[in-house]
């Protein structure tokens, strides 16, 4: 199956109807240009084939795709990203550039934490923040 058929079923699956708005959007996440995005830039891409598509439509399509298990969503001072991958990961936020990478977490870490708590963990958003390789050379380099 394709990913594109993939996404399909998934919203199919969630009671979702195909309309070709949706499409349009599954089109972009196909296209796989970006690891993470905003509904802005999903809207800016989507609008060039979907004219009268609107940003509150973007964000509602992307609300259906998440609630069907296609995408994931985590925020970054008060900014919504999405992302394909919605496999457990930690995402490495640059405070500097904003440059986000996805870094491989084992949940396996976090049973002491559900033992310690009672709780049965079934989700989270990992957000690390920090400086990536490359403002932090800088940074290093105006200090010295
Ligand atoms: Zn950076
Ligand atoms: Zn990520």
């Amino acid at each position: 199956m394709s990913m594109k058929e993939t996404y399909v079923e998934n919203l199919r699956k969630s009671n979702f109807k195909i309309t070709p708005q949706r499409l349009e959007v599954i089109n972009f996440l196909e296209k796989g240009n970006y690891n993470h995005f905003t509904a802005e830039d999903v809207y800016s891409s989507v609008k060039e084939s979907e004219p009268t598509i609107t940003l509150a439509t973007v964000y509602n399509i992307l609300r259906a795709l998440k609630e069907s298990g296609n995408i994931n969503s985590f925020e970054v001072n008060g900014k919504t990203w999405f992302e394909t991958n919605v496999q457990f990961h930690g995402n490495l936020v640059c405070d500097s550039c904003g440059k986000i990478i996805d870094v491989e977490v084992d949940p396996g870490r976090f049973a002491d934490l559900s033992s310690e708590a009672s709780y049965k963990i079934t989700g989270a958003n990992l957000v690390m923040r920090g400086l990536c390789p490359e403002c932090n050379s800088a940074e290093q380099i105006e200090n010295h």
